[in-house]
């Protein structure tokens, strides 16, 4: 299965000198360096992308209207033509885990879409989960979520650090909890928990010396407790530390980069390319999640994924295993 989508741990030489990391909420003008690194492949118009993207898939996932894959990075391929689309891209723009996406004038509603985050996903099929956007090249563009819950919200994983995203996740309640899936997507983690005072929570097999002061080190294969909606679930296999969230009454399944939904097709993958610890593990850690009664994948890289039911959803994993022995 063709591998398109590159993790932190694995980025392309184009990227050895990282750019600026916060986002351009004003224009590029003419003879602004973003302007001249346009990437020739964008179509013409205002939006475009530079060529120092790291084709992490963000703006693909978030705009798919506008962004496209275009000689392995990310390119304009349509301008957008409602209002819905262009606050699509402006949600791109600011995610972007590079800046790399730019308008040539003003985007004076620049401020309206910052307050837009965290962005709810669906307030109907999953009311209470936000994407926080902000997406941080620490992590290679992960995606992070937010939870609201009554009886404290969770942030998954860590956006990258904004005053802005900050007093809005405030606004919902700041948050009791911030579960780190795995060591390669904890970014601007020390910060949160700085600002939100929340307790961070990684497993022990994933300490490193940036999360060495982490309050809460999961140990062994669990149970732990933090809460009756939710179930931490190890999965080893990418690393030895990897674990998933299960948020039961929304039956969605926050996986970091445990798997993740192919590019290409509606296929689940594993990019075991990418697994550090053991890919016999990490296809045992697949074969945990049948048993679990959930139906949304919710990647830490990538595009979600929702099956009709926990069927759907068992025999995607069951053709998932079938793909890498037989
Ligand atoms: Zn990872």
């Amino acid at each position: 299965m063709a591998l398109m989508m590159s993790l932190r741990f694995a980025p392309p030489a184009s990227v050895a000198a990282p750019p600026p990391r916060r986002p351009r909420a004003v224009a590029s003008s003419a003879s602004s360096p973003a302007l001249q690194r346009r990437r020739p492949q964008n179509v013409p118009g205002d939006f475009f992308v530079d060529h120092r993207c790291i084709d992490c898939q963000t703006c693909r996932w978030m705009a798919p209207e506008v962004f496209k894959r275009v000689d392995g990075k990310a390119a304009v391929a349509a301008q957008p033509i409602s209002d819905e689309h262009r606050t699509k891209a402006l949600q791109a723009l600011l995610s972007c885990p590079t800046s790399s996406i730019h308008t040539e004038k003003p985007a004076k509603d620049i401020l309206q879409v910052q307050n837009m985050f965290p962005l709810p996903i669906d307030n109907h099929l999953l009311p209470g989960v936000y994407l926080c956007g902000y997406h941080s090249q620490d992590s290679y563009g992960a995606t992070s979520y937010l939870l609201t819950h009554p009886d404290g919200n969770i942030l998954v994983d860590s956006p990258r650090y904004t005053t802005k995203l900050a007093e809005n996740i405030e606004k919902l309640g700041g948050a009791r909890y911030m579960f780190l899936t795995h060591m390669d997507d904890v970014a601007d983690h020390r910060k949160w928990a700085e600002r939100l005072k929340c307790e961070r929570i990684i497993h022990s097999g994933d300490v490193e010396d940036v999360t060495a002061d982490v309050e809460w080190k999961l140990t062994g294969n669990g149970p732990w407790d933090i809460g009756a909606d939710f179930e931490l679930i190890h999965t080893p296999g990418h690393t030895e530390g990897s674990v998933c969230l299960f948020y039961k009454p929304v039956k969605a399944l926050f996986t970091g980069d445990h798997v993740a939904k192919s590019e290409e097709s509606d296929d689940l993958d594993l990019f075991l390319m990418y697994s550090k610890q053991s890919v016999g593990l990490q296809l045992d850690s697949m074969r945990k999640l049948l048993k679990l009664d959930f139906e949304w994948f919710l990647p830490g890289h990538g595009y979600r994924i929702h099956y009709k039911d926990v069927h759907a959803k068992d025999s995607a994993i069951e053709s998932l295993i079938a793909n890498y022995t037989s």
